[in-house]
């Protein structure tokens, strides 16, 4: 089994002197940011003018431009929107990048698809925590934390592994589990899940199941509680105890449909194009593919994403969820963290 590291196999010291620059503000950053001020580490955080800099500035945080805070750092954690490190990273980072010092990823997509490509004289390394941002802070604030990944990409101080870790334990990442990868295994294995199965699979198996109930007659709030309303309740069972302790708790009679049905549902075919799915990131081809969206100002991600939103699931889920004052206020509550 590979090895996990927790808080007692790590030591923090070899990050306590030195000045680190959480850039960027939003979902990671700000919890990056809070959690390590909470563990006593010098932050300085580098943005834009915007929402996330009065944001920052009301958490307390000392805020610069980018340039400016990768300037005086010696650690500088980027966490921009992926599709504009590269910019941003040319611009106003690479400038201030001087020997010895550490240029940090939470994700290895423009390491690894060289989009960035770094000065040869700076450790380059990811703690890339397996969650979202919200959670990170989240976690870390109820004394537990959300599991990392930590990979060195170029080792110039001798230290950057030991940085990693020591930075992964600052998260709080080390109380869940800390475990070591590449680049390469962290960026296709990351790209490959949030396709195949946590973003782009489940959407997709939520609407198929939701489509085949009320295209067949069945009432559409009856289908969106069938299809996606249970799914939390079903996923916080296989979280807390595997696939068997979903089952244990499910009616036998949904254990055997299950064990008859699913596999017709998700089958050899749907293996086949998930090793499609993973041949284009492993190629190069999706990370081609976002990179010119974004080029063009993505006119496929915006028409994709307005016609989705208009979704039938959408429209019932909305008036389901203002009937159900406890989704509600959970809701809400992301909404302040959001905008937190
Ligand atoms: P967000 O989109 O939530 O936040 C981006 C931040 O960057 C905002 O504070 C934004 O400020 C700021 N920003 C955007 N453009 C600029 C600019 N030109 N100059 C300065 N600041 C700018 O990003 P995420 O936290 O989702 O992602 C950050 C990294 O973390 C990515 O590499 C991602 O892959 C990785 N990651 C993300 C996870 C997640 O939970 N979301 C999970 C694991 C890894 P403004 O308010 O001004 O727009
Ligand atoms: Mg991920
Ligand atoms: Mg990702």
């Amino acid at each position: 089994m590979a090895k996990v590291y927790y808080d007692q196999n790590i030591q923090e010291e070899v990050l306590r002197g030195k000045k680190i620059a959480v850039v960027g503000y939003g979902s990671q950053g700000h919890a990056h940011a809070q959690n390590l001020r909470d563990n006593g580490f010098n932050v300085v955080i580098g943005l834009r003018e915007g929402r996330s800099w009065k944001q920052a500035v009301e958490d307390g945080f000392e805020v610069k431009s980018v340039k400016a805070a990768s300037e005086e750092a010696d650690v500088i954690m980027i966490l921009l929107p992926d599709e504009l490190q590269t910019k941003v990273y040319k611009e106003e980072i690479e400038p201030g990048l001087r020997a010895g010092k550490a240029l940090v990823f939470a994700h290895g997509f423009n390491i690894h698809f060289t989009q960035i490509i770094p000065p040869a004289d700076v450790d380059v390394f990811m703690v890339a925590p397996k969650g979202p941002g919200h959670l990170v802070r989240r976690t870390f604030v109820e004394g537990a934390g959300v599991p990392a990944l930590i990979a060195v990409y170029q080792d110039v101080s001798g230290e950057a592994k030991d940085l990693a870790f020591a930075y992964a334990k600052a998260i709080g990442a080390a109380r869940a589990g800390v475990l070591e990868t590449t680049f390469q295994e962290e960026t296709e294995t990351d790209l490959f899940g949030e396709q195949a199965v946590l973003c782009g699979g489940l959407t997709s198996l939520i609407k198929a199941g939701f489509e085949t109930l009320t295209e067949a007659g069945y009432q559409p709030e009856v289908a969106y509680f069938e299809c996606l309303h249970e799914m939390k309740l079903i996923v916080d069972l296989i979280y807390e105890g595997g696939l068997k302790n979903m089952r244990y708790s499910i009616s036998d009679t949904a254990q055997w449909g299950d064990f008859v049905s699913g596999p017709r549902v998700v089958n050899e075919e749907t293996k086949q194009r998930m090793g499609e799915v993973l041949a284009d990131i492993q190629e190069g081809k999706f990370a081609k593919s976002w990179i010119l969206e974004n080029q063009a100002n993505r006119p496929m991600f915006n028409a994709i994403n307005a016609r989705e939103r208009k979704h039938p699931i959408e429209v019932v889920g909305e008036e389901l969820r203002e009937l159900m004052p406890f989704v509600k206020s959970q809701q809400k509550q992301k909404e302040v963290v959001a905008n937190a």
